[in-house]
């Protein structure tokens, strides 16, 4: 149900055998790393998910994972790793669950006792043999069911599986260059870039707390743009704000198409 997001058939064999990706991998380490914003978007603006207000994680996490692997060659010796953030074929949730952080909810996150669903999750594959945590036994979803009866386009569907091609995620960043299917329109709810319905109303980020880290703190532009001043910006501001977030991944012309196209509806 991946839609057109071709990378996600792909290289089977690596996703389920890391040592394909790190030859003589012995250990997978999962790191989780908060990105709950402290402020909101200006109300009626087009809505931007949560993880996209600060930097692109791609870039923040992609270093700490580099800085975590010299430190450890520093204090154990030659440890050969690769750390990965959403950047290979790594299946980071099934890894964290399998580290013992949290399980899968039917929501599709991996969900933390602790600290909810609003966090990068990270990967370091390393050929350092170490003492491996037990996998997260339990699912507290229990008899919930607030993610699947709030969806807005119903993309949430029994036994944990996620129609990608329906959700709101897809359509507004991984759709590249083509219209949004006329049968969504009246359902995005103002979502112009992802969608955060699905985590907003989970029980268990009742008691999220906002990330310390400052590369996540929200772009001004994200928190005080309204939509007219969406509308009339001009695809060189575009790239100068958001150089560094992750907008850029549905381009100008992207955040065009969604604008329209939630207005529309
Ligand atoms: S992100 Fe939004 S559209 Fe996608 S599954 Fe969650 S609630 Fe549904
Ligand atoms: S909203 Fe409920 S069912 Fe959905 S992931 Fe959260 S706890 Fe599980």
């Amino acid at each position: 149900m991946h839609g057109t997001m071709q990378y996600m058939e792909n290289h089977f064999d690596l996703r389920v055998d890391p040592t394909l990706l790190v030859p003589g991998a012995k250990s997978v380490i999962t790191l989780m790393m908060n990105y709950y914003p402290a402020a909101r978007q200006q109300e009626d603006a087009p809505k931007i998910s949560k993880y996209a207000y600060g930097n692109d994680y791609h870039e923040v996490i992609r270093s700490k994972l580099k800085e975590l692997l010299q430190l450890i060659n520093q204090q154990i010796g030659e440890v050969n790793g690769r750390g990965f953030v959403d950047s290979a074929p790594v299946l980071e949730r099934s890894w964290a669950q399998r580290s013992g952080l949290g399980w899968i909810g039917k929501n599709g996150n991996l969900i933390s006792k602790q600290s909810g669903s609003f966090f990068f999750l990270a990967t370091l594959i390393c050929d350092l043999p170490l003492e491996y945590d037990d996998p997260f036994a339990k699912d507290y979803c229990g008899s919930c069911t607030k993610c699947i009866d709030n969806c807005p386009t119903e993309a949430i569907l029994p036994d944990k599986t996620i129609n990608g091609s329906q959700c709101i995620s897809y359509f507004t960043i991984e759709l590249k260059d083509a219209l949004i299917d006329e049968q969504m329109k009246g359902t995005f709810n103002n979502w112009m870039f992802g969608c955060d319905v699905c985590q907003d109303v989970c029980p268990w980020n009742r008691f999220s707390k906002p990330a310390n880290e400052k590369a996540f703190t929200p772009v001004p532009e994200i928190l005080n743009l309204t939509t007219k001043q969406w509308e009339e910006m001009s695809e060189e501001v575009f790239r100068k704000t958001f150089k560094h977030s992750p907008l850029k991944r549905t381009k100008f012309s992207g955040i065009q198409r969604n604008l329209k196209f939630i207005q529309q509806s």
